[in-house]
């Protein structure tokens, strides 16, 4: 089921997607996935970030190749950090290139939606906690990272985390494409078999650390081939089975 989230009279609302046609959720998809009488055509509603989250864990070197390419050790746990809920953007919303920069890099990678309040959960249980799956673009001013020598302004500027167009939740994320394009041409390709620690011990991971709430998302590395992005560029992170996120850097 492919879930989107819009403005309808000015309320964002949660719907089901079915052949460009959204049927409206009474309530919301994480206690029961209702539709509801209203139903509209996909180009007549203007699309959001299909969640809003308390909060964004993301994850550094989980890609074998990208820490091959970095020149890094594997790490030996999950490197995470948070990215600010103020950071999400949905589709073909443009990303706003900060003037305290001068190198701006996309990183393609495959989020995690959770479903269910999740806490000290095993491996086995994370699937549960799941409600599905959407693209990411992990945006990250490079240079502040490396001066700041922590992450939380390079990677959390306003716009610096386009999510979407939709949350899949009938996706097998073990062994998936996902690939970057930026103004057409491709620059990251990998499957996410490709991953260190794999979706469900990421969810076990964090969960042992904090709490997650149900609509908190989690990114899950970026594969090898990040680049720089400029001005009027278009970034495009699509994943098999998901779909296609695109965003213009302004
Ligand atoms: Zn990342």
């Amino acid at each position: 089921m492919k879930l989107v989230r819009f403005l309808h009279r000015d309320i964002p609302r949660f719907g089901r997607l079915a052949n460009d046609q959204i049927e409206m959720i009474s309530g919301d998809p994480f206690n029961s996935i209702e539709p509801g009488a209203v139903s509209m055509n996909l180009d007549k509603v203007q699309l959001l970030a299909p969640v809003a989250p308390s909060k964004i864990v993301a994850v550094g070197l989980n890609y074998r190749d990208h820490a091959k390419e970095l020149g890094m050790e594997l790490p030996e746990e999950p490197i995470i950090f948070l990215k600010p809920p103020s950071s999400v953007i949905g589709s073909s919303e443009p990303v706003v290139y900060p003037p305290e920069s001068k190198h701006v890099e996309y990183e393609a990678e495959l989020a995690i939606v959770i479903g269910k309040t999740a806490s000290h959960i095993t491996v086995d249980a994370a699937q549960k906690h799941i409600l599905g799956y959407t693209c990411a673009n992990d945006i990250t001013a490079r240079d502040l990272q490396k001066r700041d020598g922590q992450w939380a302004r390079a990677k959390g500027f306003d716009t610096f985390c386009p999510l979407g167009p939709h949350i899949e939740t009938d996706f097998d994320p073990l062994d998936v494409e996902i690939t970057l394009k930026k103004n057409g041409i491709v620059q990251q390709k990998s499957p996410t078999a490709n991953m260190v620690y794999n979706v469900f011990e990421l969810v076990c991971f964090i969960s042992g650390v904090m709490t997650l709430f149900p609509g908190d998302v989690v990114l899950t590395g970026t594969p090898p081939g990040v680049g720089s992005v400029k001005i009027g560029d278009l970034v495009e992170v699509s994943i098999d089975g998901i779909g296609s996120l695109t965003n213009k850097i302004i």
